[in-house]
């Protein structure tokens, strides 16, 4: 499938003219990028930050960078800053999905496309573009690893934070193996809830809790990422658990491949954010130029089908961290120490 996208620079009357008043050819403008991403908290944001931050360089491009902190509100205010500084196009990875709706509607309102970065803009039928993992994917590897290691037994569920569409769909993944152990009685659900806004205290909350209520009686945990897969480490440490309780991930941070190789976390998903951050600047550069955009998929966001262009997801274990991770050049060996 093919996107076209019309051009994003507009002809401007503003063109230098010489002393009869025409106009002359001046040097092509630099395209300018606004990228606003949600936070710098977990790893996986600053690698991202850093990718594109180097891909524009090598490749010309403007890139201004603004970061929230979790904070829609600031989000907000930084993109309104961004669409006053005559940016040609808007990477936008949304704290809150639905709220960031209205930016999208701005950023078009000023002949700006927006492509949304990592997660999904919600209700909003003015997107141009999704660039991502297929996430649905990321939830399946997950559940997939997690049932087919226990497949009956107490769980643990957690989820995301609730304001990202990106855990509504690894969560629908992940339930498509773990839901009919459910059902056949097999899996019990000892505790299953939602991460505010992905902090790992919330997850040790969430995990304490339930081991005090089951008397440390807990067979498996989902944990939707490595930050709240290290803080249910911690909350299982704390009793003397820790690798004894099988437990997912996502992100591929360099302490959840230690604690892997350590034995205490089961896997983590590497979504390689080198290639992600790298097809942003590249898309973000067609976007500018007016060109057609080749994509992969379409994504549903409550008012349209996002043209979408997605990247896979990998499992990694203890058997295939070496090459996955370490051969890859993404982390180094002595990370893992
Ligand atoms: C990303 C994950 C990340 C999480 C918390 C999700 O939208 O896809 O990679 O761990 O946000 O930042």
């Amino acid at each position: 499938a093919s996107l076209f996208v019309g051009c994003a620079k507009p002809a401007t009357t503003d063109e230098p003219a010489n002393e009869e008043g025409e106009a002359v050819t001046s040097a092509p403008e630099k395209i300018k990028v606004g990228l606003s991403l949600p936070t710098q908290r977990e790893e996986r944001w600053v690698r991202d930050k850093e990718k594109m931050e180097q891909v524009a360089a090598e490749m010309g491009v403007e890139l201004l960078v603004r970061v929230a902190d979790a904070n829609m509100q600031e989000q907000i205010t930084q993109v309104e800053a961004l669409l006053t500084q005559g940016i040609d196009v808007l990477i936008l990875a949304p704290h809150d999905a639905s709220a960031a709706a209205s930016l999208v509607e701005k950023a078009k309102q000023e002949g700006v496309p927006v492509i949304s970065y990592d997660r999904l803009i919600t209700n909003t039928d003015k997107l141009d573009i999704y660039l991502s993992f297929d996430n649905v994917k990321v939830g399946e590897l997950q559940g997939k690893f997690i049932s087919e290691l226990v497949p009956e037994g107490k769980y643990i569920i957690m989820s995301g934070a609730p304001t990202d569409n990106n855990a509504k769909l690894f969560k629908e993944g992940a339930m498509k193996y773990i839901q009919p152990l459910i059902d056949q009685g097999k899996i019990t659900v000892i505790a299953e809830q939602g991460v505010d806004n992905w902090v790992p205290e919330n997850a040790l909350k969430i995990v304490e809790a339930a081991l005090a209520a089951n008397n440390n009686e807990v067979d498996a945990i989902l944990a939707p990422n490595d930050g709240t897969a290290g803080a249910a480490i911690q909350a299982l440490a704390a009793q003397g658990l820790a690798g004894s309780v099988p437990i997912t991930g996502q992100d591929a941070e360099k302490a959840a491949a230690k604690r892997i190789v350590e034995g205490t976390q089961s896997m983590t998903i590497f979504k390689d954010t080198r290639d992600l951050g790298k097809a942003a600047i590249e898309i973000a550069i067609d976007l500018a130029s007016g060109k057609d955009i080749n994509t992969n998929g379409a994504v549903e966001n409550g008012k349209i089908d996002v043209p979408s262009v997605l990247l896979e997801p990998k499992v990694v274990t203890a058997d295939n961290i070496m090459e996955v991770l370490v051969e890859s050049g993404y982390i180094n060996e002595s990370d893992l120490k």
